[in-house]
């Protein structure tokens, strides 16, 4: 495993210095081959355990703690930071540069009041989620390996400890930019712009306004990214700008959860009482966020500030017509319809309204409609208690749905390839949390399985296809920091 640094060429307020601090009988839950391959990872059982838990350190590591600050809830906190996590380096491979960081790895300068560990619970929720997201081709960070730290944390009780690593194209976010920009140390704000921009966007070195150009890259990839959220019902649940990255990769998986029924106001995690992070708004708060960054980045912009006002102002009314018009496009998608025209929207419009008078399961609405096609409509009209309402969309759908498209074969192929069968739910999750508890993650590495393809239908796996029962549903989820 050939690691490398380059978080270090920074200067020294960038980041603290710090070894991860060893567990006392750290045991693998899991290690992710695939990933480790395609990082040409190659390392004896010994290594994994040693190097994943933080009780050696990979020859040439450096590791270290990233300094940050960010928007909570809306609240600016000047100092955050990296208070659970040390990043052990880098690693490249053709797809370029890989942060490889050790979560819940131990106490570094940033930790506040916490302890700097993780319980096990928020280990085995994000591995499964950001596997899931992988593998539904949305750009995530990705789960390398998940330890049991044989130690205990205090949280509402005493739980198991955990340690996860993660695989992310980078660790920076917004907030590493608000750290330097609300002190006002410009300068700063320049080195990480310039860092960021040669990580992430290399191509816009050389364009004469590339501060602008990073902020539209960042923009451009954000947008797809929620897009591709709201398609497939994932609430990250705590979009705060520390949790925002500039790589516009899905990363610091939280109180996150998908959607079961269908509600634009939705909102699992406990801390989130005033719904700002509800299933709805995401694409508001990540125009939101992103206007955060275009606040540090607009002296670099343009010398006349109202110019730079009006540049950035632009980008960011961009990026709300942009991800509206994505998330049309790949709703529409779902429905085999053309994302394209004002009057398919309105069918859109008709069928999430009915989705959620009627409580309908998202995901199952939509992997339905493709055996509608073929004569099955049952399936389909299950989720829904009004059966008028629904029948005459079906109606008025099936007639658009027919003219634009000539080839059913293909449609219904298509529509299999964006209406995933399974999605890791909150009922399965928390049981494979509850088993991992008790030291079994059969669970947990049967959900790992499951995700792996959730575009196809299998058998054996029908259980997780299905909705939860009244009494299996999860209703609040949480941080567990
Ligand atoms: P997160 O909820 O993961 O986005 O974390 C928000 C901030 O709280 C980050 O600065 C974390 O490093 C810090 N934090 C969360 N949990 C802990 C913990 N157990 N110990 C120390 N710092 C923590
Ligand atoms: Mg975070």
């Amino acid at each position: 495993m050939k690691l490398s640094n380059s978080y270090i060429g920074l200067p020294e307020e960038f980041y603290q210095l710090i070894n991860p601090t060893p567990v006392k009988d750290p045991t693998l839950i899991v290690f992710n081959n695939d990933l480790a391959d395609s990082l040409n990872i190659q390392l004896e059982n010994d290594e994994i355990l040693n190097y994943f838990s933080g009780n050696e350190i990979p020859k040439d590591s450096v590791p270290i703690a990233l300094n940050y600050a960010g928007h909570q809830f809306g609240n600016f906190v000047h100092q955050l930071g990296d208070g659970r996590a040390v990043l052990l380096g880098e690693i490249n491979n053709k797809q370029g540069s890989h942060d490889l960081q050790l979560k819940g790895s131990g106490q570094t300068m940033y930790s506040r009041q916490g302890d700097g560990r993780s319980a096990l619970g928020p280990v085995v929720r994000e591995y499964i989620l950001s596997e899931a997201m992988h593998h539904m081709d949305i750009p995530t960070s990705r789960a390398l390996a998940a330890v049991a730290t044989g130690e205990y944390v205090a949280r509402d009780t005493f739980e198991p400890g955990g340690v996860l690593t993660r695989i992310a194209s980078s660790h920076l976010r917004v907030g590493t930019f608000e750290y330097f920009a609300s002190r006002q140390q410009w300068e700063d704000v320049k080195i990480l712009a310039d860092f960021a921009i040669q990580r992430h966007y290399p191509e816009i070195r050389e364009l004469d306004n590339h501060y602008l150009e990073l902020l539209k890259k960042v923009s451009s990839n954000q947008s797809s990214l929620v897009a591709k959220w709201m398609s497939v019902g994932f609430i990250h649940g705590v979009m705060n700008t520390d949790n925002f990255t500039i790589s516009g990769e899905t990363i610091d998986y939280g109180p996150c959860a998908f959607l079961d029924e269908y509600h634009p106001g939705k909102v699992f995690s406990s801390i989130d009482q005033n719904g700002r992070y509800a299933f709805g708004n995401q694409p508001s708060i990540a125009s939101w966020n992103l206007a955060s960054l275009a606040g540090c980045l607009i002296a670099f912009i343009d010398k006349d500030s109202d110019k730079a006002n009006e540049l950035a102002t632009e980008v960011l009314e961009n990026f709300s017509v942009e991800t509206n018009q994505r998330i049309l496009d790949l709703m529409c998608k779902k429905i085999g319809i053309s994302g394209s025209k004002s009057e398919n929207h309105v069918i859109l419009r008709r069928l999430l309204k009915i989705m959620m008078d009627n409580q309908s399961d998202y995901t199952i609405s939509f992997r339905n409609l493709s055996k509608v096609l073929e004569g099955n409509s049952d399936d389909f009209l299950k989720e829904f208690d009004d059966k008028t309402a629904i029948q005459e969309w079906l109606k008025d759908w099936k007639a658009v749905v027919e003219n634009e498209n000539n080839d059913q074969a293909s449609l219904v192929k298509g529509l299999n390839l964006i209406n995933p069968v399974y999605i890791p739910r909150n009922h399965q999750i928390q049981e494979a949390i509850d088993k991992a508890y008790e030291k079994d993650f059969s669970k947990m590495l049967e959900i790992i399985e499951v995700v792996k393809n959730p575009f196809i239908e299998k058998d054996r796996y029908s259980l997780y296809a299905k909705a939860p029962l009244e009494e299996q549903k999860v209703l609040r989820t949480f941080c567990g920091t």
